[in-house]
Protein backbone atom coordinates (compact mmCIF):
# COMPACT_ATOMS: atom_id res chain seq x y z
CA UNK A 1 0.00 0.00 0.00
CA UNK A 2 1.01 3.35 -0.70
CA UNK A 3 0.43 6.38 1.95
CA UNK A 4 -0.20 10.40 0.78
CA UNK A 5 -0.60 13.30 2.61
CA UNK A 6 -3.70 15.03 1.01
CA UNK A 7 -5.66 17.87 0.55
CA UNK A 8 -5.79 21.02 3.19
CA UNK A 9 -2.43 19.79 4.73
CA UNK A 10 -0.76 19.69 1.40
CA UNK A 11 -2.81 23.49 0.01
CA UNK A 12 -1.60 25.27 3.36
CA UNK A 13 1.73 24.06 3.57
CA UNK A 14 2.95 25.42 0.11
CA UNK A 15 0.91 28.61 1.23
CA UNK A 16 3.16 28.47 3.81
CA UNK A 17 0.48 28.50 6.47
CA UNK A 18 0.46 26.50 9.52
CA UNK A 19 -1.08 23.10 8.87
CA UNK A 20 -3.66 22.01 11.70
CA UNK A 21 -5.32 18.69 10.53
CA UNK A 22 -3.56 16.22 8.55
CA UNK A 23 -5.79 13.99 6.40
CA UNK A 24 -4.32 10.93 4.34
CA UNK A 25 -5.11 8.67 1.50
CA UNK A 26 -3.96 4.56 1.32
CA UNK A 27 -3.91 3.29 -2.25
CA UNK A 28 -4.22 -0.45 -2.50
CA UNK A 29 -5.36 -1.37 0.27
CA UNK A 30 -8.52 -3.44 1.73
CA UNK A 31 -10.21 -2.86 5.00
CA UNK A 32 -8.96 -6.50 6.42
CA UNK A 33 -5.51 -5.04 5.88
CA UNK A 34 -5.87 -1.78 7.47
CA UNK A 35 -7.59 -3.42 10.80
CA UNK A 36 -4.28 -6.33 10.46
CA UNK A 37 -2.27 -3.26 11.06
CA UNK A 38 -4.07 -1.58 14.10
CA UNK A 39 -6.47 1.22 12.32
CA UNK A 40 -9.09 1.39 13.78
CA UNK A 41 -12.62 1.71 11.28
CA UNK A 42 -14.47 4.99 11.53
CA UNK A 43 -15.90 5.77 7.76
CA UNK A 44 -19.73 5.40 7.90
CA UNK A 45 -20.46 6.42 4.29
CA UNK A 46 -17.44 4.99 3.05
CA UNK A 47 -13.70 3.48 4.43
CA UNK A 48 -11.92 5.51 6.75
CA UNK A 49 -9.61 4.82 9.68
CA UNK A 50 -7.91 6.27 12.70
CA UNK A 51 -4.06 5.55 13.08
CA UNK A 52 -3.27 3.68 16.56
CA UNK A 53 -1.14 6.25 17.75
CA UNK A 54 -1.75 9.72 15.92
CA UNK A 55 -5.41 9.24 15.60
CA UNK A 56 -4.73 10.97 12.43
CA UNK A 57 -7.60 10.03 9.58
CA UNK A 58 -6.46 7.24 6.61
CA UNK A 59 -9.31 7.01 4.12
CA UNK A 60 -9.09 4.85 1.32
CA UNK A 61 -8.76 5.99 -2.05
CA UNK A 62 -11.93 5.78 -3.48
CA UNK A 63 -14.26 6.83 -6.52
CA UNK A 64 -17.29 8.93 -6.42
CA UNK A 65 -20.18 8.71 -8.99
CA UNK A 66 -23.47 10.85 -8.81
CA UNK A 67 -26.20 8.55 -10.34
CA UNK A 68 -29.20 10.04 -8.47
CA UNK A 69 -30.48 13.54 -6.87
CA UNK A 70 -29.50 14.47 -3.47
CA UNK A 71 -26.90 12.86 -1.11
CA UNK A 72 -28.17 9.56 -1.40
CA UNK A 73 -27.52 9.43 -5.03
CA UNK A 74 -24.06 9.10 -4.52
CA UNK A 75 -21.93 5.70 -5.75
CA UNK A 76 -18.56 5.34 -4.02
CA UNK A 77 -15.90 2.63 -4.79
CA UNK A 78 -13.29 2.17 -2.88
CA UNK A 79 -11.25 -1.10 -3.59
CA UNK A 80 -7.72 -1.38 -4.02
CA UNK A 81 -7.11 -0.83 -7.28
CA UNK A 82 -8.50 2.77 -7.14
CA UNK A 83 -5.46 5.14 -8.33
CA UNK A 84 -4.59 8.24 -6.66
CA UNK A 85 -5.36 10.47 -9.26
CA UNK A 86 -8.77 8.73 -9.59
CA UNK A 87 -9.09 9.71 -5.60
CA UNK A 88 -8.14 13.21 -6.05
CA UNK A 89 -9.99 13.80 -9.23
CA UNK A 90 -13.65 13.57 -6.59
CA UNK A 91 -12.09 16.40 -4.95
CA UNK A 92 -13.74 20.18 -5.05
CA UNK A 93 -10.99 22.39 -5.83
CA UNK A 94 -7.70 22.08 -7.70
CA UNK A 95 -6.24 23.66 -4.78
CA UNK A 96 -7.28 21.41 -2.35
CA UNK A 97 -6.29 17.87 -4.96
CA UNK A 98 -2.84 18.36 -4.14
CA UNK A 99 -0.88 14.79 -2.30
CA UNK A 100 2.19 14.62 -1.14
CA UNK A 101 4.30 11.04 -1.07
CA UNK A 102 6.58 10.30 2.07
CA UNK A 103 9.98 11.87 0.00
CA UNK A 104 8.08 14.92 0.25
CA UNK A 105 7.19 14.80 -3.46
CA UNK A 106 3.93 16.91 -4.84
CA UNK A 107 1.55 15.10 -6.94
CA UNK A 108 -0.68 17.58 -9.20
CA UNK A 109 -2.61 15.99 -11.87
CA UNK A 110 -5.00 19.68 -11.66
CA UNK A 111 -2.86 22.33 -11.63
CA UNK A 112 -3.35 23.00 -7.89
CA UNK A 113 -0.21 24.24 -7.81
CA UNK A 114 -0.18 26.55 -10.27
CA UNK A 115 -3.81 27.88 -9.32
CA UNK A 116 -1.94 28.37 -5.90
CA UNK A 117 0.45 30.99 -7.83
CA UNK A 118 -1.90 32.43 -9.71
CA UNK A 119 -4.56 32.53 -6.51
CA UNK A 120 -7.30 31.23 -7.90
CA UNK A 121 -10.24 28.71 -6.35
CA UNK A 122 -11.08 26.52 -9.81
CA UNK A 123 -12.73 23.16 -9.87
CA UNK A 124 -11.06 20.55 -10.49
CA UNK A 125 -13.71 18.88 -12.84
CA UNK A 126 -17.28 19.95 -13.89
CA UNK A 127 -17.88 16.96 -11.89
CA UNK A 128 -17.99 19.58 -9.15
CA UNK A 129 -21.65 20.13 -10.49
CA UNK A 130 -22.82 17.17 -8.52
CA UNK A 131 -22.23 18.13 -4.90
CA UNK A 132 -24.08 21.57 -3.97
CA UNK A 133 -21.88 21.06 -0.42
CA UNK A 134 -19.30 22.56 -2.71
CA UNK A 135 -21.05 26.00 -3.53
CA UNK A 136 -20.54 26.51 0.57
CA UNK A 137 -17.00 25.25 0.82
CA UNK A 138 -15.81 27.51 -2.16
CA UNK A 139 -17.87 30.57 -0.75
CA UNK A 140 -15.87 29.42 2.39
CA UNK A 141 -12.43 29.23 1.13
CA UNK A 142 -12.52 33.10 -0.72
CA UNK A 143 -13.31 33.96 2.52
CA UNK A 144 -10.59 32.54 4.40
CA UNK A 145 -8.48 33.13 1.65
CA UNK A 146 -9.28 36.74 0.64
CA UNK A 147 -6.56 38.67 2.44
CA UNK A 148 -4.20 36.55 0.11
CA UNK A 149 -5.69 37.67 -2.87
CA UNK A 150 -7.86 34.54 -3.70
CA UNK A 151 -10.60 34.72 -6.42
CA UNK A 152 -12.96 33.09 -7.82
CA UNK A 153 -12.61 31.64 -11.61
CA UNK A 154 -15.15 32.05 -13.99
CA UNK A 155 -15.98 28.30 -15.41
CA UNK A 156 -16.13 27.53 -11.32
CA UNK A 157 -18.76 30.41 -10.36
CA UNK A 158 -20.53 29.12 -13.28
CA UNK A 159 -20.61 25.41 -12.28
CA UNK A 160 -21.59 26.76 -8.78
CA UNK A 161 -24.55 28.55 -10.50
CA UNK A 162 -25.76 25.68 -12.27
CA UNK A 163 -25.77 23.61 -8.96
CA UNK A 164 -28.28 26.82 -7.56
CA UNK A 165 -30.09 26.84 -10.99
CA UNK A 166 -30.92 23.13 -10.36
CA UNK A 167 -32.18 23.12 -7.12
CA UNK A 168 -29.29 20.86 -5.32
CA UNK A 169 -28.89 23.62 -2.44
CA UNK A 170 -32.71 22.17 -1.28
CA UNK A 171 -30.85 18.88 -0.85
CA UNK A 172 -28.45 20.20 1.53
CA UNK A 173 -29.09 19.68 5.61
CA UNK A 174 -28.65 22.62 8.26
CA UNK A 175 -26.47 20.70 10.12
CA UNK A 176 -23.76 20.61 6.95
CA UNK A 177 -24.49 24.15 6.40
CA UNK A 178 -24.04 25.68 9.58
CA UNK A 179 -20.32 23.39 9.70
CA UNK A 180 -19.54 25.52 6.47
CA UNK A 181 -21.02 28.98 7.82
CA UNK A 182 -19.65 28.36 11.24
CA UNK A 183 -15.80 27.98 9.29
CA UNK A 184 -16.68 30.64 7.39
CA UNK A 185 -17.82 33.35 10.54
CA UNK A 186 -14.36 32.17 11.80
CA UNK A 187 -12.19 33.73 8.71
CA UNK A 188 -10.73 37.30 8.33
CA UNK A 189 -13.05 38.26 6.02
CA UNK A 190 -16.53 37.18 6.80
CA UNK A 191 -18.32 38.90 4.04
CA UNK A 192 -17.00 36.94 1.49
CA UNK A 193 -18.66 34.38 2.40
CA UNK A 194 -21.81 35.97 2.14
CA UNK A 195 -20.86 37.96 -1.46
CA UNK A 196 -19.87 34.85 -3.23
CA UNK A 197 -23.11 33.16 -2.48
CA UNK A 198 -25.29 35.93 -3.37
CA UNK A 199 -23.01 36.14 -6.52
CA UNK A 200 -23.78 33.02 -8.05
CA UNK A 201 -27.55 33.31 -6.93
CA UNK A 202 -26.99 30.49 -3.71
CA UNK A 203 -27.44 33.46 -0.89
CA UNK A 204 -31.57 34.18 -2.39
CA UNK A 205 -32.17 30.38 -3.15
CA UNK A 206 -31.40 29.23 0.43
CA UNK A 207 -32.75 31.99 2.31
CA UNK A 208 -34.66 34.88 0.36
CA UNK A 209 -35.02 37.41 3.42
CA UNK A 210 -31.45 37.03 4.56
CA UNK A 211 -30.37 38.35 0.75
CA UNK A 212 -32.62 41.27 0.12
CA UNK A 213 -31.40 42.51 4.16
CA UNK A 214 -28.03 41.53 2.71
CA UNK A 215 -28.15 44.04 -0.43
CA UNK A 216 -30.18 46.59 2.00
CA UNK A 217 -27.24 46.94 4.20
CA UNK A 218 -24.01 47.41 2.29
CA UNK A 219 -22.23 48.58 5.08
CA UNK A 220 -22.10 44.94 6.14
CA UNK A 221 -18.52 43.51 4.73
CA UNK A 222 -17.00 46.64 6.39
CA UNK A 223 -17.90 45.41 9.58
CA UNK A 224 -17.65 42.01 9.85
CA UNK A 225 -14.12 42.24 8.76
CA UNK A 226 -13.69 44.80 11.73
CA UNK A 227 -15.99 42.46 14.17
CA UNK A 228 -13.41 39.82 12.92
CA UNK A 229 -10.08 41.47 13.75
CA UNK A 230 -11.53 42.02 17.22
CA UNK A 231 -12.25 38.31 17.12
CA UNK A 232 -15.58 37.73 18.17
CA UNK A 233 -16.70 34.42 17.73
CA UNK A 234 -18.50 32.91 15.30
CA UNK A 235 -22.09 33.24 16.96
CA UNK A 236 -21.55 37.00 17.55
CA UNK A 237 -20.29 37.29 14.10
CA UNK A 238 -23.82 35.96 12.74
CA UNK A 239 -25.61 37.70 15.29
CA UNK A 240 -24.29 40.96 13.32
CA UNK A 241 -25.17 39.91 10.03
CA UNK A 242 -29.04 39.50 11.40
CA UNK A 243 -28.98 42.76 13.32
CA UNK A 244 -32.15 44.29 12.65
CA UNK A 245 -33.70 41.20 10.83
CA UNK A 246 -37.33 40.96 12.05
CA UNK A 247 -37.28 38.53 14.93
CA UNK A 248 -39.31 35.84 13.60
CA UNK A 249 -37.11 35.73 10.28
CA UNK A 250 -33.95 35.62 12.66
CA UNK A 251 -35.33 32.56 14.13
CA UNK A 252 -36.41 30.88 11.23
CA UNK A 253 -32.70 31.46 9.76
CA UNK A 254 -31.53 30.17 12.46
CA UNK A 255 -33.60 27.36 13.07
CA UNK A 256 -33.12 26.11 8.76
CA UNK A 257 -28.82 26.30 9.36
CA UNK A 258 -29.48 24.52 12.39
CA UNK A 259 -27.15 26.89 14.48
CA UNK A 260 -27.11 25.99 18.31
CA UNK A 261 -29.11 27.70 20.72
CA UNK A 262 -26.25 30.28 21.95
CA UNK A 263 -26.54 31.48 18.61
CA UNK A 264 -29.90 32.43 19.12
CA UNK A 265 -28.92 33.67 22.42
CA UNK A 266 -26.57 36.07 21.17
CA UNK A 267 -28.78 37.19 18.50
CA UNK A 268 -31.67 38.29 21.09
CA UNK A 269 -28.78 40.07 23.27
CA UNK A 270 -27.40 41.68 20.36
CA UNK A 271 -30.51 42.91 19.18
CA UNK A 272 -31.32 44.59 22.86
CA UNK A 273 -28.09 46.09 22.99
CA UNK A 274 -28.15 47.62 19.74
CA UNK A 275 -32.22 48.88 20.48
CA UNK A 276 -30.67 50.86 23.30
CA UNK A 277 -30.73 54.73 22.09
CA UNK A 278 -27.16 55.42 23.45
CA UNK A 279 -25.58 53.01 21.33
CA UNK A 280 -26.30 55.00 17.62
CA UNK A 281 -26.17 58.27 19.18
CA UNK A 282 -22.77 59.74 20.15
CA UNK A 283 -23.56 61.42 23.35
CA UNK A 284 -21.60 60.85 26.55
CA UNK A 285 -24.82 61.34 28.63
CA UNK A 286 -25.87 58.04 26.83
CA UNK A 287 -22.86 56.09 26.76
CA UNK A 288 -22.57 56.27 30.67
CA UNK A 289 -26.50 55.23 30.88
CA UNK A 290 -25.74 52.53 28.97
CA UNK A 291 -22.44 51.61 30.98
CA UNK A 292 -24.71 51.98 34.37
CA UNK A 293 -26.78 49.05 32.31
CA UNK A 294 -24.47 47.19 31.58
CA UNK A 295 -22.65 47.39 35.24
CA UNK A 296 -25.73 45.90 36.31
CA UNK A 297 -25.88 42.80 34.19
CA UNK A 298 -24.81 39.64 35.65
CA UNK A 299 -23.37 37.86 32.80
CA UNK A 300 -19.54 39.63 32.27
CA UNK A 301 -19.47 37.99 28.63
CA UNK A 302 -22.90 39.65 27.90
CA UNK A 303 -21.12 42.98 28.52
CA UNK A 304 -17.90 42.48 26.90
CA UNK A 305 -19.80 41.40 23.28
CA UNK A 306 -22.11 44.93 24.12
CA UNK A 307 -18.75 46.46 24.75
CA UNK A 308 -17.63 45.31 20.83
CA UNK A 309 -20.57 45.84 19.32
CA UNK A 310 -20.45 49.96 20.96
CA UNK A 311 -17.09 49.54 19.23
CA UNK A 312 -18.38 48.67 15.59
CA UNK A 313 -21.41 50.75 15.70
CA UNK A 314 -20.18 53.70 16.99
CA UNK A 315 -16.82 55.78 16.08
CA UNK A 316 -14.73 54.66 19.17
CA UNK A 317 -11.35 53.90 17.79
CA UNK A 318 -11.14 50.34 19.58
CA UNK A 319 -12.74 47.96 22.05
CA UNK A 320 -9.71 48.00 24.38
CA UNK A 321 -10.07 52.03 24.33
CA UNK A 322 -13.62 51.83 25.59
CA UNK A 323 -13.13 49.39 28.25
CA UNK A 324 -10.37 51.44 29.22
CA UNK A 325 -12.67 54.30 29.91
CA UNK A 326 -15.24 52.19 31.65
CA UNK A 327 -12.47 50.98 33.75
CA UNK A 328 -11.27 53.99 35.01
CA UNK A 329 -15.26 55.34 35.68
CA UNK A 330 -15.59 52.73 37.59
CA UNK A 331 -12.59 53.28 39.82
CA UNK A 332 -13.22 56.40 40.66
CA UNK A 333 -13.93 57.21 44.12
CA UNK A 334 -16.77 58.64 46.83
CA UNK A 335 -14.49 59.25 49.05
CA UNK A 336 -13.04 62.73 47.49
CA UNK A 337 -16.82 64.17 47.94
CA UNK A 338 -17.80 63.08 51.04
CA UNK A 339 -13.96 64.66 52.30
CA UNK A 340 -15.78 68.03 50.70
CA UNK A 341 -19.25 67.81 53.12
CA UNK A 342 -21.16 65.94 49.99
CA UNK A 343 -23.79 63.86 51.93
CA UNK A 344 -27.07 61.48 50.42
CA UNK A 345 -28.06 61.75 47.23
CA UNK A 346 -25.15 64.45 46.11
CA UNK A 347 -22.61 62.04 46.03
CA UNK A 348 -23.66 59.89 43.53
CA UNK A 349 -24.58 62.72 41.39
CA UNK A 350 -21.42 64.14 41.95
CA UNK A 351 -20.22 61.05 40.73
CA UNK A 352 -22.00 60.60 37.69
CA UNK A 353 -21.00 63.81 36.82
CA UNK A 354 -17.15 63.02 37.22
CA UNK A 355 -17.87 59.84 35.30
CA UNK A 356 -19.39 62.11 32.12
CA UNK A 357 -16.55 64.70 32.13
CA UNK A 358 -14.42 61.63 32.06
CA UNK A 359 -16.52 59.82 28.85
CA UNK A 360 -17.36 62.98 27.09
CA UNK A 361 -13.51 63.80 26.81
CA UNK A 362 -13.63 61.10 24.15
CA UNK A 363 -16.60 60.78 22.72
P1 LIG B 1 -9.77 22.89 6.37
O1 LIG B 1 -8.39 23.39 6.57
O2 LIG B 1 -10.80 23.94 6.46
O3 LIG B 1 -10.10 21.65 7.15
P2 LIG B 1 -9.66 21.10 4.19
O4 LIG B 1 -9.36 21.33 2.75
O5 LIG B 1 -8.76 20.19 4.95
O6 LIG B 1 -9.77 22.50 4.84
P3 LIG B 1 -11.79 19.29 4.81
O7 LIG B 1 -13.24 19.60 4.92
O8 LIG B 1 -11.06 18.77 5.99
O9 LIG B 1 -11.15 20.61 4.25
O10 LIG B 1 -11.64 18.26 3.62
C1 LIG B 1 -10.42 17.62 3.31
C2 LIG B 1 -10.29 17.43 1.81
O11 LIG B 1 -11.35 16.58 1.33
C3 LIG B 1 -10.41 18.72 1.02
O12 LIG B 1 -9.18 19.35 0.89
C4 LIG B 1 -10.96 18.23 -0.30
O13 LIG B 1 -9.90 17.70 -1.08
C5 LIG B 1 -11.84 17.06 0.08
N1 LIG B 1 -13.26 17.38 0.26
C6 LIG B 1 -13.92 17.57 1.44
N2 LIG B 1 -15.22 17.79 1.24
C7 LIG B 1 -15.42 17.73 -0.10
C8 LIG B 1 -16.56 17.86 -0.95
N3 LIG B 1 -17.78 18.10 -0.45
N4 LIG B 1 -16.37 17.72 -2.26
C9 LIG B 1 -15.16 17.46 -2.76
N5 LIG B 1 -14.06 17.34 -2.04
C10 LIG B 1 -14.17 17.46 -0.72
Amino acid sequence: MQIYLVGGAVRDKLLGLPVKDRDWVVVGATPEQMQAQGFKAVGKDFPVFLHPKTQEEYALARTERKQGRGYKGFVVAADPSVTLEEDLLRRDLTINALAETAQGEIIDPFGGQQDLQQRLLRAVSPAFAEDPLRVLRTARFAARFADLGFTLEPETQALMRKLVDQGELAFLTGERIWLEMDKALSTSQPGVFFAVLEQVGALQALWPELAAHWQRHPELPGLLSKAAEQALASAQMLALVLLDLPSNLKTHFLQQVKAPKAVLQQAEALQKASQHPGLRLQAAEEVLELFEQLDSWRRPELTQQTLVLLVLLGQLASRQRLLELLAACRKLSAQPWVAQGLKGPAVGEALREERLQLLAAEI
